[in-house]
């Protein structure tokens, strides 16, 4: 059909992430509305999005109050920013909220678009104070592989995956990568989960004593990595490696775009693994992703500077149009207070529990080599040789296969490579977590039978 909405995806929209040619045949899926924890397509099949869209969708995708607040919010005011001196009540109530609630004794808030604005926005200002406190070397930042940090140019260069540098000439210099918690794949022989994290931290210190520990800024780091496929740090990592921070004075910035808002069990990642940070990225949870909005929260260590230098040269020549946006505010603190009111971290954390423990229940499927996760986030390593925790000749392509089979299902998961993560919205319910359990264990039956396994 020529003028079907498919037939004008492909002609007319560029997708991010795949390969427009793939798109054309396979086609695309277009998702029509939704209610709770499901979507459904444009021919009225329902699915369990078991990824919260991406990672996002908190409250699923039909709170009335969160329409309200949007509503409510745009008669009153459906504009202003936050140039020079002007503000606005929703940018206010929300700076004071994120301010109070994050972990430390963080001290103001900055807002911006998108978890990539959020890490250019945090990557400018540790750049900024290394000039205020007359430091111009100190610039360099240290990123993990497997990192996921978002896609602008800045960002994109934190970023730790192949993709999102191949044919942009990323990353840009100065941005210095060490290894990732990935305990299972990256383990030696015999290792225990406290060797693999000094080994880690160890790793970590001789990168910078050997650039000069005065050249280096900050540490970028998920509590959990998610784009990478779920990595849940192994026991002992963050203690050690924030050991190795604070010896040589570089910062921690703490990535808790996916983790923040109850996704490990906890508001904050930070608090689940006891991380102290100096700078804190919000997104995506922080609104259920009705509204883009985001924020880079900063403790005085970085606040102080920054304003100093500001005061000296005139400005903090930095900000977003709609950095802040009223209606964006006003949805985000709508969606704090519901977090709140209902104790969805709590929720979280119950049915996470009953999830990791489903899947963790098929370790014993020929195809699932590691089954990880925290609070209400996982992931299901596939593999067809356990002993070699390898998956088929082309990597990916297992994981796509299980990916599809849990999609013909009716619940959408994601695959990442041969891994397929589970991140459902903070409202699930168990009778949801049991739907999500079994038809991932027909899908990897189905995969199963047809490799002859
Ligand atoms: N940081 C983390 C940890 C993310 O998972 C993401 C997106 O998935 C980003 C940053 C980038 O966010 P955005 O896509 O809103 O730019």
């Amino acid at each position: 059909e020529p003028n079907s909405p498919e037939a004008r995806d492909v002609r007319y929209h560029l997708h991010g992430y795949t390969n427009a040619r793939l798109n054309e045949q396979i086609g695309p899926m277009i998702i029509d509305r939704g209610e709770g924890v499901y979507v459904y397509d444009n021919e009225g099949r329902p699915y369990i999005e078991a990824m919260a869209g991406l990672w996002s969708v908190a409250l699923g995708f039909s709170e009335e109050r969160l329409v309200e607040a949007a509503a409510t919010q745009m008669r009153r005011l459906p504009f202003y920013h936050s140039f020079t001196h002007k503000s606005h009540g929703p940018m206010i109530d929300l700076a004071e909220k994120l301010v109070t609630m994050c972990p430390g004794n963080m001290s103001k808030a900055f807002f911006t678009n998108s978890g990539s604005e959020a890490n250019d926005t945090a990557m400018k200002m540790v750049w900024y104070r290394s000039n205020a406190l007359g430091k111009p070397e100190k610039k360099k930042l240290i990123a993990r592989q497997r990192a996921y940090h978002g896609v602008t140019i800045a960002a994109a260069s934190l970023t730790g995956l192949p993709a999102n540098h191949l044919s942009f000439d990323l990353p840009l210099s100065g941005i210095l990568r060490t290894g990732s918690p990935h305990y299972w794949r990256d383990m030696l022989p015999g290792e225990t989960e406290e060797q693999f994290a000094s080994r880690r931290a160890a790793e970590l210190e001789e990168l910078i004593l050997a650039e000069g520990p005065d050249t280096i800024a900050a540490f970028w780091g998920e509590p959990v990595l998610g784009a990478g496929g779920v990595v849940v740090p192994p026991a002992t990592y963050w203690e050690k490696i924030q050991a190795v921070l604070a010896k040589y004075d570089i910062l921690l910035v703490a990535d808790e775009v996916i983790c923040g808002f109850g996704r490990t069990g906890k508001m904050f990642g930070c608090e689940t693994y006891g991380i102290k940070p100096d700078i804190m990225l919000l997104s995506k949870q922080i609104s259920s992703s009705y509204l883009p909005i985001s924020a880079v929260v900063a403790n005085e260590r970085v606040v102080g500077p920054i304003m100093d230098e500001s005061a000296r040269i005139g400005t903090f020549g930095h900000g977003f149009t709609a950095g802040g946006h009223p209606v964006a505010a006003a949805v985000a603190l709508e969606t704090i207070r519901i977090i709140e009111e209902r104790d969805l971290v709590a929720n979280a954390a119950e049915q996470g529990e009953r999830l990791r423990n489903g899947l963790a229940a098929m370790a014993d499927h020929p195809l699932v080599g590691e089954v990880r996760g925290v609070g209400l986030v996982a992931a299901v390593e596939l593999v067809i040789d356990k002993q070699a925790k390898t998956a088929l000749e082309k990597p990916g392509l297992l994981g796509a296969a299980v990916n599809k089979a849990l999609q013909d299902q009716g619940v959408i998961g994601r695959a990442m490579l041969d891994a397929v993560a589970f991140c459902p919205p903070l409202i699930i319910t168990a009778a949801e977590v049991d739907a999500i359990l079994t038809k991932f264990r027909a899908a990897l039956d189905t995969v199963a039978s047809e490799l002859g396994l």
